[in-house]
C-alpha cells in the first residue's frame, strides 16, 4: 500500500508516549495499547508493525515506518542534516536512517577493525541522544495539547505544530550537534520566518 493512500486524517497521536496510534486500514496501535496475535497478524510480512510515525528530529512531520530502511527523520530535517552534514565534509549531520548505511556509516575496506567498531558505538551514541531528543521535544510540544485528553488527531496537532522547513532548522538548532552555519542562507532565512511566525 502506497504512502499515499494512507488516510492521514485516520491517525492520532498519542499524548502518553508521543506514537501514533488508530489509523486506516489497518490499525496502529501505540506502545500503551496491548499487542494481541490478532492484532500482529495484520502486520505479517512487514519488518515494523506500522505505517507512520512523528519524524524523530521535528515531532511535527510523518515518516513511513514499515521497513527496517525507512527514515526516522522527515524529508525537512533530512535535507537539514544533509546540507549542514556537507558543509562539514560529511554525507549528513544526524543519523536519520533507521539503518546504519542509510548513515553512511558505510564500512571501507581499508578501515581497521577498531576505526570501525569506534564509528559504529559513535553511531550508537548520537542515535540515543536522538531518541531523548525526540522524547524531551514531544512532551514539550504535547504540553498543552495533553489539557484536551488523553490523544489527538494527527491533523491537529499538525495545526498545532506545522511542519516547515524553518521548524526543522529550528529543531537541528536547539539539538545542538552542529550549528547551522549562518551563511546557509536558505536555512537560516527559513528559521527567521519561522521564528517571527511561533505563537
Ligand atoms: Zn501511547
Ligand atoms: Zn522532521
Amino acid at each position: 500500500m502506497p504512502f499515499e493512500e494512507l488516510d492521514l486524517a485516520a491517525f492520532a497521536v498519542c499524548l502518553t508516549c508521543g506514537g501514533l496510534r488508530d489509523g486506516a486500514p489497518r490499525e496502529q496501535r501505540c506502545r500503551c495499547q496491548p499487542r494481541t496475535p490478532d492484532w500482529e497478524q495484520q502486520w505479517q510480512g512487514q519488518d515494523i508493525a506500522g505505517d507512520l510515525d512523528l519524524c524523530l528530529l521535528c515531532v511535527r512531520n510523518t515518516v513511513t515506518t514499515r521497513t527496517r530502511w525507512s527514515w526516522l527523520g522527515c524529508e525537512s530535517c533530512r535535507h537539514v542534516s544533509q546540507v549542514v552534514g556537507e558543509r562539514y565534509g560529511h554525507r549528513s549531520a544526524l543519523p536519520l536512517g533507521r539503518h546504519s548505511i542509510m548513515n553512511g556509516d558505510v564500512v571501507q575496506l581499508a578501515a581497521s577493525t577498531a576505526e570501525v567498531v569506534g564509528s559504529l558505538m559513535a553511531a550508537t551514541r548520537h542515535w540515543n541522544a536522538l531518541r531523548d531528543w525526540r522524547e524531551a521535544e514531544f512532551n514539550r510540544l504535547a504540553e498543552l495539547p495533553r489539557a484536551a485528553g488523553p490523544t489527538l488527531p494527527l491533523v491537529e496537532w499538525q495545526q498545532w505544530w506545522p511542519p516547515s522547513l524553518g521548524a526543522s532548522v529550528d529543531a537541528f538548532d536547539r539539538y545542538g550537534v552542529v550549528p547551522v552555519p549562518a551563511d546557509l542562507t536558505s536555512l537560516r532565512q527559513a528559521q527567521t520566518w519561522f521564528r517571527s511566525s511561533v505563537r
